[in-house]
């Protein structure tokens, strides 16, 4: 493990965990950053700048965002697959590369305005989607995002490889709402195994114990407070093997570290 290019965990750690979470929903507020707080952990919250009174609207995620935790870009629109029938709103067959370069764009500039302070974020694809198009015109639009963001967010089942990694297009675990505590742990817990950089997305959270899968429902149900205050527990005590910091801390360790090879 001393070998050159192995890429070096900050203060002795054996991997990472960033918690994420999409879509800006109030029981984030409520329920996941005090119990964030309570463990003194640091998340990104990828938030979408959307409606005529976004300022306003926004104004608790520039409280957050003053706390330490990474507000990102999740796009104005959210943009998804028209695959999920959901009505005549755009979709992402069907619209263009200068569209969603635009949306994201946008989204940015008011990002910076709400959060003058932050001035560098990572961008979150929404639904996990890269893509315009469909069949043989399809196109990726990781490389308008690489344009403007030093890291951005998908999904995928393997943990993050420090040194191999795409950062424009991160593997992340999607929790679910019926997951227990230990299965979050479990989760996190792969960082300082495999040595690797664990993200994590979350959506929305409950204060009571969620009865079960909901099938075909997209996120399933939230999650219970319970189960993420065993996780930021587990995560709290093992400081000293895990690195817990918001998508972009970690992401600009990987980029220093690998622009000195
Ligand atoms: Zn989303």
């Amino acid at each position: 493990m001393t070998d050159m290019n192995t890429f070096p965990w900050p203060n002795g750690c054996q991997g990472a965990v960033s918690m994420s979470f999409d879509d800006g929903s109030q029981s984030q507020l409520d329920i996941a950053i005090p119990i964030l707080d309570e463990y003194d952990l640091r998340g990104t919250f990828y938030i979408n700048p959307r409606g005529d009174d976004w300022k306003e609207r926004l104004q608790p995620w520039r409280e957050v965002a003053l706390t330490g935790h990474e507000v990102g870009n999740h796009t104005i629109q959210h943009i998804c697959t028209r695959n999920f029938g959901w009505g005549r709103g755009k979709t992402l067959e069907t619209i263009t590369l200068d569209e969603i370069e635009a949306d994201v764009v946008e989204a940015e500039r008011r990002l910076q305005e709400l959060i003058p302070e932050q001035s560098v974020r990572t961008f979150c694809y929404p639904c996990y989607q890269n893509y315009v198009g469909e069949g043989a015109t399809r196109q990726s639009y990781v490389p308008i995002i690489a344009k403007y963001f030093p890291a951005a967010r998908g999904i995928g089942e393997a943990a993050n490889h420090p040194e191999l990694t795409d950062l424009h297009y991160l593997s992340s675990s999607a929790v679910a709402g019926w997951m227990s505590g230990s299965d979050l742990c479990r989760i996190a817990a792969v960082a300082s195994e495999q040595n690797r950089w664990v993200v994590m997305t979350f959506h929305g959270f409950q204060e009571e114990a969620s009865s079960g899968w909901a099938p075909g429902s997209y996120h399933g149900s939230s999650l219970s407070a319970d189960s993420f205050r065993e996780l930021c527990a587990y995560l709290a005590s093992h400081r000293d093997e895990i690195w817990i910091q918001p998508v972009l801390k970690v992401a600009q360790e990987i980029i220093s570290w690998r622009g000195n090879l």
